[in-house]
C-alpha cells in the first residue's frame, strides 16, 4: 500500500474514533499499532474529546495507602505476600483519620483508601473507618482494597463509601491466571459487576507493558472498559519490581500507555481518567503528557512519609513527591496548558438533554 493511502486510512480511523462511532476490535488494534508519527494526532483527538465531554478542569483525589500487607502473590507487585524483603505496616484508624483531615484541609474533596488485600481489615473495621471519615470530614470515599465478598461490598456502601476502584488488570484470562496465582478473572469481573449493581461509581483499568501482552490483548482491555461502563479508568505502565518474579523486565512503554489512555478516552467518552502515578514515575513529564492525551484526574499521595516509601508497589515512586508539592507543581504546569485545578467532586458527567451535569 502506498504511504499516502495508508496515511489516509489512519487519519480516517482517528476521525471515526473522535466522532464517537463504535470502534471494532480491528480498529482498536490498528490504532494501537499506528506509526509513531500519528501519535500526536491521536492524542490531540483524545484531548478534544476530553475537553468536550468532561471539560478543562482537573479533579483531585487524595490517596491514603493505609496498609502494605497483602494476602495475594501477584507476580508483578512489590507488596506480594512472598516479598519477604519488605517491612510491613498498617496505619491505625486514628492515623487514617488524621490523614483524611489533612486531605480535607487541603481542599481536596475525595479520599481514596488503598491497600493490599489485607484481611486484618474486617468488614466491621472498614465500615467503622468509612463512618468516621464521613462524620468527621464529609469527604467522598473511594475504596481500593481488592476483591471482597458481596456482603462486604454491601456493608461498605451502607456505611457511606461512594466509589470503588478494582482494575481488571488484563483482559487475557490466561495472562491473569499466570500473573495472579490462585485468582480467577471471572471472579474479578463478577466483583466489578456487583459493585456497579450496588450503585458504586466503579473504576477498572489495566497495566500496559506486561510480559506476554499483545496489541490484541490491549484491544480487549479497552473493550472490557467500555463493556463494563466503568466510571473511572486507571491505566498505567507496568514497572518491574526487582524483588518480584518479574524483576529485571525493562519498561519503555510510556508511548504505548498514552496511546491506550487516549483510545480509552475516545471509546468511553465521559469517564474520569487519572494521570497515574506510575506514568509520573516512568517519565518526569508523564503526568502532564497524560493530561494532554485524555486524562482529567490527578491523585496526589497523602500517605504519611514514614509509610509512603514502604508502599513499594514498583520502584521509583518515592521520587514522585509530596502531595502538596504535586498540587503546587500542577498549578504551574496547568496554566501552561490552559487547564484549571478543580476542588470539587467530579462525578462522571452524565448527558441530560445535551447538558453536561457534574
Ligand atoms: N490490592 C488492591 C488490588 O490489587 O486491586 C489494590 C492495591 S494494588 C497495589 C493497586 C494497583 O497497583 C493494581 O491495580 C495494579 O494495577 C498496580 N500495580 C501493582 N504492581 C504494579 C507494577 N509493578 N507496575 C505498575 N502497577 C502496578
Ligand atoms: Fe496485593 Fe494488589 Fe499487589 Fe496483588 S496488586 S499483590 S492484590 S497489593
Amino acid at each position: 500500500m502506498s504511504i499516502s493511502k495508508s496515511s489516509a486510512i489512519f487519519e480516517n480511523l482517528i476521525g471515526k474514533a473522535e466522532s464517537g462511532k463504535d470502534l471494532h476490535r480491528e480498529d482498536i488494534i490498528l490504532l494501537l499499532k499506528l506509526p509513531a508519527d500519528f501519535s500526536p494526532d491521536l492524542f490531540a483527538a483524545a484531548d478534544r474529546v476530553r475537553h468536550e465531554k468532561v471539560g478543562d478542569e482537573i479533579y483531585l483525589r487524595g490517596i491514603i495507602e493505609f496498609s502494605n500487607y497483602c494476602d495475594r502473590n501477584c507476580l508483578y507487585c512489590g507488596l506480594r505476600k512472598g516479598n519477604s524483603k519488605l517491612s510491613r505496616y498498617r496505619m491505625t484508624e486514628d492515623e487514617i483519620l488524621t490523614t483524611a483531615k489533612q486531605i480535607k484541609n487541603t481542599g481536596v474533596p475525595t479520599v481514596v483508601l488503598q491497600s493490599g488485600e489485607d484481611s486484618f481489615y474486617s468488614q466491621d473495621i472498614v465500615c467503622r473507618l468509612i463512618e468516621r471519615i464521613r462524620n468527621e470530614t464529609d469527604l467522598i470515599i473511594t475504596l481500593s482494597i481488592g476483591e471482597r465478598a458481596l456482603n462486604d461490598y454491601k456493608a461498605f456502601q451502607q456505611a457511606g463509601a461512594n466509589r470503588y476502584l478494582l482494575k481488571h488488570e488484563t483482559a487475557s484470562r490466561d495472562l491473569y491466571k499466570y500473573l495472579r496465582p490462585g485468582c480467577d478473572w471471572e471472579n474479578r469481573l463478577q466483583c466489578l459487576r456487583r459493585l456497579k449493581e450496588l450503585g458504586f461509581e466503579t473504576g477498572t483499568g489495566n497495566m500496559v507493558g506486561l510480559p506476554g501482552q499483545t496489541p490484541e490483548i490491549l484491544a480487549d482491555d479497552l473493550l472490557v472498559m467500555k463493556l463494563l461502563d466503568a466510571d473511572m479508568l486507571g491505566i498505567g505502565p507496568f514497572i518491574a519490581h526487582p524483588d518480584t518474579p518479574l524483576g529485571g523486565i525493562g519498561n519503555d512503554d510510556l508511548e504505548l500507555t498514552l496511546r491506550v489512555l487516549a483510545i480509552a478516552r475516545l471509546t468511553t467518552r465521559n469517564t474520569n481518567i487519572p494521570a497515574t502515578t506510575a506514568l509520573a514515575t516512568l517519565h518526569p513529564q508523564g503526568r502532564l503528557l497524560a493530561l494532554q492525551a485524555g486524562a482529567n484526574v490527578v491523585m496526589p499521595d497523602f500517605t504519611p512519609d514514614i509509610y509512603k516509601t514502604l508502599y513499594d508497589i514498583y520502584p521509583g515512586r518515592k521520587d514522585v513527591g509530596d502531595a502538596r508539592e504535586i498540587i503546587s507543581d500542577l498549578k504551574k504546569d496547568f496554566q501552561s496548558i490552559g487547564r484549571t485545578l478543580l476542588y470539587s467532586v467530579g462525578n462522571r458527567p452524565t448527558q441530560h438533554n445535551n447538558r453536561i451535569i457534574h
